[in-house]
């Protein structure tokens, strides 16, 4: 006898539970998804039975997910800053943390006249994206190294109605035309460890590595960028970089060396310094 949507989301909670802190919210989600419908739709009608190939596309849903898929991936959407972005394998799953950088950036851009933006490693393009909705007199550009990266930003722009956003394919300022100078220079760049025990565990098993884990107690691509932003930025131009959350006393120590000016930390919601500006 096919499952109602009740059941089915019992059983998928209980299968989930040992593998995922957020079980009864995973099934929900991934059983929305299956039958196109949102989760307000399960509760309003948990009666409703599976029909036709849906079971078997949600059990198939839920063994990915207790394999550890992270639920992005299966649904192929995450939202960021109340949009719905679309995401891959290629791609880093968007972070609420990462929304603190944006929102310190539309907070900068707002005090600049057209302001230019470029942001470093944009995967799939959530902050490019925002910053050119939010605001919008600005010119933003985005760079990034994996073409795969880059399809899936340039149809998120498209998808977005940010058609503005310039992509180039490269490592970090390699692809931008010579003497471009910017407002803002803004990047969450990988930054884990290589030797972080959490990336043999849980969702970061499926992201990108490229994405992820950078050489140096995770800091090599950070201070790479600290490095040569320096002809990239105007003389009142500001970098604003995401990282660890036990990683700003360093990525403040890079940035004192390299002389840049007005180091400021800034917390997350956990409380985390996780974005650093200069
Ligand atoms: N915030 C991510 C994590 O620790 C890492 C993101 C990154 O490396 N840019 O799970």
């Amino acid at each position: 006898m096919p499952a109602n949507l009740w059941e089915a989301l019992e059983a998928a909670s209980r299968e989930l539970s040992s593998v995922s802190e957020t079980a009864r919210l995973d099934a929900e989600v991934l059983l929305a998804h299956v039958i196109g419908k949102n989760r307000a739709y399960l509760r309003a009608w948990p009666e409703r039975l599976l029909q036709g190939d849906e079971e078997q596309r949600f059990l198939a849903s839920i063994a990915a997910r207790a394999r550890g898929v992270p639920v992005a991936y299966l649904t192929g959407v995450r939202e960021f800053w109340s949009r719905s972005f679309k995401v891959c394998p290629d791609v880093l799953i968007p972070r609420p943390e990462t929304e603190l950088l944006v929102e310190l950036a539309v907070e900068a851009a707002s005090r600049r006249n057209r302001p230019r933006i470029l942001d470093l490693g944009t995967g799939s393009g959530v902050i490019a994206v925002t910053l050119a909705l939010e605001c919008p007199d600005a010119e933003v550009w985005a760079v990034d190294v994996s073409e795969s990266a880059l399809a899936m930003a340039r149809h998120n722009a498209a998808a977005l109605g940010a058609e503005t956003v310039r992509f180039l394919r490269g490592t970090w300022f390699a692809p931008l035309p010579a003497g471009i100078r910017f407002d803002l220079i803004v990047s969450n760049p990988p930054y884990v460890s290589p030797t972080d025990p959490h990336l043999l565990r849980g969702d970061l098993r499926y992201e990108p590595r490229q994405a992820l884990v950078s050489a140096k107690d995770g800091l090599h691509d950070i201070a790479l960028i600290a490095e040569n932003a320096g002809p990239y930025l105007l003389p009142d131009g500001r970098v604003m970089i995401e990282h660890g959350f036990d990683q700003a006393d360093a990525v403040a120590t890079v940035l004192g060396e390299l002389g840049y000016r007005d180091v400021r930390h800034h917390r997350d919601l956990h409380g985390h310094e996780r974005v650093t500006a200069a």
